[in-house]
């Protein structure tokens, strides 16, 4: 039998931002370890976006060899604490596990997140060569980059427009998914004497590439992120009462809006609607209903095909979320005063087109209102335009993303991009790959 970790009650999770899941003890862990066959033609790892060795260090947690563990994890995954909590296991390394065909698979995530969060582990003293890279951006994928650059000796200045680093991480997932300590204390093991942290710093404005290069950079990685949200077309999209949900998060869980002793106001909502149906959709939900706001998810299509990871859309169904199912918002229905009363919807349904399925409106049917004072978009993100509009030389695609070769190096030599700002918004382990991978690359060309 699998194991699961135990999770805070549903009922006593309402007003509290503290951590859903409770992870694994120490007897859950080894039990699940034991369930692991050790196959040798390891498709989990295969199907890790940064090829843990999974088989190994489950061995080592049975050994109760949990530091040794966490050495074999940070080998590949610099945030182990972070991926164990926030990764979708149930599509990568544990979708691929060969238990699934006979039993259900190895709680793969939940081991990663015990070591990481028990295992101690020192960094050795790095040896400097005379090199050094900038990186922007101190997401994810900044920090793989940083960390592997400079576990090759190279120094790197890491430059966020926050004051904090960690990028989404810190400001965009909640407490009750990703306590900010954890974040914290995934940082700190990675920093090193070749990592310089440059804080408050937005590059393009306060710094432009020109002043970057004086300053005999040898290359620059770019992980500028996707932060900039997409809005969809409904009528009175501007109307009072609509936000995005990055503005919402960012308030929230960056300037603790919802606490009676911060000055960041919020908006006094009092019934939501927040339109998606991914991790950014369900982090929204749940915020706006620990705020005691009524809260409702309006999706384009059904529960089960919802992006989102199906632990979150578990855990929000648990809390008492709705999930409105097949609804395409058509238009904000305002009061006199430009407010949000309500949101018009068409319902939708599914055709085949060219063998795939798609959604499109069910003109069929009558369109539905909902009442609300507010709603929170959360239907996609695309890469910040600030830095990339700096460089007229950089090429970019038709979703601004920037184009990359198989390298990550862009169209301007010496200067590699990854992370969210090349795939667009994706996910945690997805920009720690590109960030490692284009610290390999660099490495490759400096030393
Ligand atoms: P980011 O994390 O966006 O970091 C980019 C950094 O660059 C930011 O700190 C930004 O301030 C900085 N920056 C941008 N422009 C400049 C500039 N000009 N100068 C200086 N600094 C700059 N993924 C998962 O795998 N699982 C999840 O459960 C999950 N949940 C999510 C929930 C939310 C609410 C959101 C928003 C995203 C979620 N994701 C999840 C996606 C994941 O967080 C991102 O894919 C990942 O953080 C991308 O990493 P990155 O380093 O490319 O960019
Ligand atoms: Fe263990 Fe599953 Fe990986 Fe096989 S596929 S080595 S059982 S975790």
């Amino acid at each position: 039998m699998r194991n699961e970790p135990s999770v805070l009650e549903a009922s006593l999770r309402k007003d509290t931002f503290d951590e859903v899941s409770l992870g694994f003890s120490k007897q859950q862990v080894m039990a699940e370890a034991d369930r692991c066959l050790k196959c040798k033609s390891q498709p989990c790892v295969t199907s890790c976006p940064v090829h843990v060795d999974i088989p190994t260090f489950l061995a080592q947690i049975k050994q109760d060899k949990v530091d040794d563990a966490l050495a074999t994890i940070l080998k590949t995954n610099p945030l182990p604490g972070v991926c164990g909590r926030v990764c979708p296991q149930e599509s990568q390394c544990e979708a691929a596990c060969v238990l699934t065909k006979v039993n259900k698979a190895v709680n793969i995530g939940q081991c990663e997140r015990y070591v990481a969060d028990h295992g101690t582990w020192t960094s050795t003293k790095k040896k400097a060569i005379n090199k050094k890279v900038a990186v922007v951006g101190a997401g994810p994928a900044g920090i793989a980059c940083a960390y592997t650059l400079s576990n090759a000796g190279i120094s790197v200045d890491i430059y966020d427009s926050w004051d904090q680093m960690g990028g989404v991480l810190r400001y965009g997932i909640p407490d009750f998914r990703l306590p900010k300590a954890v974040v914290d204390l995934e940082i700190d093991r990675l920093m090193n004497e070749l990592i310089t942290f440059k804080k408050n710093t937005v590059v393009g404005k306060t710094i432009t590439l020109d002043q970057l290069k004086q300053q005999q950079v040898d290359a620059i990685f770019i992980a500028s992120g996707a932060g900039l949200p997409e809005f969809v077309e409904m009528e009175h999209s501007d109307a009072i009462g609509v936000f995005s949900a990055n503005e919402f998060l960012t308030r929230i869980n960056t300037f603790s809006a919802h606490l009676d002793d911060h000055d960041t106001p919020l908006y006094p909502m009092k019934k939501t609607i927040v339109i998606g149906g991914g991790n950014v959709a369900l982090d929204a939900a749940r915020c706006a209903l620990r705020l005691n706001v009524d809260v409702c998810i309006a999706y384009r299509r059904t529960i089960n095909r919802m992006p989102a990871r199906l632990a979150e859309v578990e855990h929000a169904l648990d809390e008492g979320i709705e999930v409105k199912e097949c609804l395409s918002p058509k238009a904000v229905i305002v009061d006199e005063h430009y407010k949000m009363t309500g949101i018009l919807f068409q319902p939708t349904k599914f055709v085949m087109v060219d063998g795939k399925e798609r959604v499109v409106e069910d003109v069929e049917q009558q369109p539905i209102i909902i009442e609300a004072d507010s709603c929170i978009v959360a239907v996609g993100t695309s890469p910040n335009p600030l830095f990339n509009s700096t460089l007229p030389q950089l090429k970019l695609n038709k979703w601004h993303s920037i184009e990359v070769d198989e390298h990550l190096e862009s169209s301007i030599p010496m200067v590699y991009a990854g992370g969210d700002a090349v795939l667009g918004s994706a996910t945690v382990i997805a920009a720690l790959g590109q960030g490692k991978k284009a610290a390999l690359s660099i490495i490759a060309k400096l030393c």
